[in-house]
C-alpha cells in the first residue's frame, strides 16, 4: 500500500529532463524505469550511431532493413500519421531536421535552393514496409527517419504500461513535453502548463488530469534567432521552413501520449480553428491552445479541467 507521499527522480535522457514521481521510496523502481527509456532511446535516437533507425537511414537508397518489432510499430503508426491528407506531420523529415540543426550546434538558415533539395527527398511514401519481415526501406539515397515528434510518446506510454506491470497504481512520468499519468492522487494531477517564451517558473494555467496524457509542444521549446527573426523546430513539411501561424504552443490531453505528440504537429499544422474542427470528430483526444495574441483556446474539456493564472491571457473556446 502506497503512502500519499510523492518521491520524485530525475534523470537526463534523449536530451531532455526527465521526472519520475512515484508514491513509494522506491529508488530500484526509478533505476529500472531510467534504464527502459534509456533502451528506447538506444534503439530510435538518430543523434548518435549505433540506432535501429539510423541503420534504416545509413541503407537509404540501398537496401530495407529489419529492426525489432516495437520499432517497427512505432514507425508504422509515425508513417501512418504522415500519410493523412494535408498532414503537417512527416517521419522522413530528417534531411531537413539534420540541416537546420535547430536546438543543436551549429543551427543556421539553410539557402534556398539547398532546402528544395531537401525536401525532394523527404516523401513519407517512400518509406517502404514489409509488415512480414519488420523490415523498413527508404527508397532514395540521404532519406532519414526522424521520429522526435512522436518517440517521446510513445516511449511515455511503456513507462505507464511498465509502471502499472511493477504493480503500481499511481506515477507520473515528464519525458519534457510528454507527460504521462497512471491513476491520480486524491484530487488529480495538478500539472502547469508554461507561458510561451516566460520564465522557466512561470505558468499560463493548471491542467488537472486522471489517467491521462498531457503533451505540450512550442514555439518557444526550440529555437534560435537570426536577423531579427526566430526559426523553430517544428517544420513544415511542404515548404521545409518552421510552421509558421498564429500559436506558441499547444497541448494534447489524451489516453496514450503517442497520441498527443502525433497530435501536437498535426494541429501546429491545421492552426485553432481547423484544429477544433478535426478534434470533434475525436472526442478522445483534447486541446489547449495558446495563441500569438494571447488568447487560450479550449477545443473542449471533457477529462480535464483548466485554470488560468496568467492575466495577460484571454480564455475562449
Ligand atoms: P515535438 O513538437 O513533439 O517534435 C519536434 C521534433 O520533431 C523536431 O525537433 C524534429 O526532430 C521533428 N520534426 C520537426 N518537424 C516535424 C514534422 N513536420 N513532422 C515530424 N517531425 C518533425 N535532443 C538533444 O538535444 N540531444 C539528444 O541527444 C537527443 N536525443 C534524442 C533521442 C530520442 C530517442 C528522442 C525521441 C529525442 C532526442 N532529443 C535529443 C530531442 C529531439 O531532438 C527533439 O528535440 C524532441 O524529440 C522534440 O520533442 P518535442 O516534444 O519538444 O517537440
Ligand atoms: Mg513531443
Ligand atoms: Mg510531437
Amino acid at each position: 500500500m502506497s503512502d500519499n507521499r510523492v518521491y520524485s527522480y530525475t534523470a537526463t535522457l534523449m536530451g531532455s529532463p526527465i521526472l519520475l514521481k512515484l508514491f513509494s521510496n522506491n529508488k530500484a523502481l526509478a533505476s529500472r524505469v531510467f534504464r527502459l527509456i534509456k533502451q528506447y532511446e538506444n534503439l530510435l535516437t538518430v543523434n548518435r550511431a549505433p540506432s535501429q533507425v539510423m541503420d534504416i537511414n545509413h541503407a537509404a537508397g540501398k537496401h530495407a532493413v529489419s529492426v525489432s518489432r516495437p520499432v517497427y510499430e512505432l514507425i508504422r503508426v509515425a508513417k501512418a500519421a504522415s500519410m493523412l491528407e494535408n498532414s503537417a506531420f512527416n517521419l522522413a523529415i530528417g534531411p531537413l531536421v539534420k540541416r537546420w540543426k535547430i536546438g543543436f550546434q551549429g543551427d543556421s538558415v539553410p539557402p534556398a535552393d539547398e532546402i528544395a533539395a531537401l525536401l525532394a527527398i523527404t516523401d513519407p511514401a517512400e518509406v517502404v514496409l514489409d509488415d512480414a519481415a519488420s523490415s523498413v526501406f527508404l527508397t532514395q539515397s540521404g532519406m532519414e527517419i526522424d521520429l522526435g515528434a512522436i518517440a517521446k510518446g510513445y516511449i511515455a506510454d511503456r513507462v505507464r504500461d511498465y509502471l502499472r506491470k511493477e504493480g503500481e497504481t499511481l506515477g507520473l512520468i515528464n519525458l519534457g513535453g510528454n507527460i504521462q499519468t497512471l491513476g491520480a492522487p486524491e484530487g488529480g494531477w495538478s500539472l502547469g502548463i508554461k507561458t510561451p517564451f516566460g520564465g522557466a517558473d512561470e505558468l499560463i494555467g493548471t491542467l488537472n488530469v486522471e489517467n491521462k496524457s498531457v503533451v505540450t509542444s512550442g514555439t518557444y521549446e526550440r529555437f534560435f534567432e537570426h536577423d531579427g527573426k526566430r526559426y523553430h523546430h517544428i517544420l513544415n513539411p511542404r515548404t521545409g521552413y518552421p510552421l509558421d501561424n498564429e500559436l506558441d504552443s499547444v497541448t494534447i490531453i489524451s489516453t496514450n501520449s503517442i497520441d498527443g505528440d502525433i497530435w501536437t504537429t498535426l494541429i501546429y499544422g491545421m492552426g485553432v480553428v481547423k484544429g477544433c474542427a478535426a478534434l470533434r470528430a475525436r472526442p478522445d483526444i483534447e486541446a489547449v491552445f495558446v495563441t500569438k495574441s494571447k488568447e487560450v483556446v479550449v477545443s473542449s474539456m471533457q477529462h480535464f479541467r483548466f485554470t488560468l493564472l496568467d492575466n495577460r491571457y484571454r480564455l475562449t473556446g
